[in-house]
């Protein structure tokens, strides 16, 4: 079966952490609108540096901005191979959106994982999260730390701090998740494809629930 799944839940729960993981392992393409909007403000277009000043005040890009960029994703993508939309949908709206996307493109969802964890958690994620600030691949200072100190085992990059993930910034993600996206946990719940993913303990054990879940839906 090709996986074509959403991931949902707060800033910090580790969706991209998982996501990345996943992906790696089951050859799936991660699909994290964070990290597109991140490409485009480093840019430095018109587009980019209103983007980049909407996401340092922490609340949420235009859906049509963001949609724009998964439809592309989505089109360039073949049938055989699946995709985790990491980050997308986060409005009721951009869910919509996705909906009308998918029956375009002719391809299903058959999951919507909701990663969750304590508030306790997401504020010590957060905090300590670095990433990698050319290929984007996510460290933590105390958890999962580079091998060498500030490098990127990967691309050896410079591991940097996000400029959102300051503590006055944390705060109003968190406000704007849980207005704003909380309720699509609902949306999926109904629509039979709901599945939440307890994340606070340790990235291997969270894997592990991850890969359990994934069973059931394969
Ligand atoms: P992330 O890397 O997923 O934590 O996203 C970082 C920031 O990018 C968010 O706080 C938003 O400002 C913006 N962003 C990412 N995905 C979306 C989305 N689906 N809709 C609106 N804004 C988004």
């Amino acid at each position: 079966m090709v996986l074509r799944l959403v991931f949902l839940g707060p800033p910090g729960a580790g969706k991209g952490t998982i996501a990345q993981r996943l992906c790696e392992a089951h050859e799936l393409l991660q699909i994290s609108t964070g990290d597109l909007l991140r490409e485009e403000a480093k840019r430095g277009t018109e587009l980019g540096n209103k983007v980049k000043a909407i996401m340092e005040s922490g609340e949420y890009v235009d859906d049509s901005i963001v949609a724009e960029l998964v439809e592309n994703k989505l089109k360039e993508l073949g049938t055989e191979k699946g995709f985790i939309l990491d980050g997308f949908p986060r409005t009721i709206s951009q869910a919509e959106t996705l909906e009308n996307i998918l029956d375009k493109v002719g391809f299903e969802l058959n999951g919507a994982f909701d990663i969750e964890a304590t508030d306790e958690t997401i504020v010590e994620r957060l905090s300590g999260r670095r990433s990698c600030g050319k290929c984007g691949k996510i460290y933590h200072l105390k958890n999962i730390p580079p091998k060498e100190k500030g490098k990127c085992d990967d691309c050896g990059s410079e591991v940097v701090q996000r400029n959102d993930d300051k503590p006055d910034v944390i705060k109003t993600r968190l406000e704007t998740y849980r207005e704003k996206t909380a309720p699509l946990v609902k949306y999926y719940e109904e629509k039979g494809l709901l599945k939440v993913v307890d994340a606070n303990g340790e990235i291997k054990e969270n894997m592990k629930n991850v890969e359990m879940i994934l069973k059931g839906v394969e």
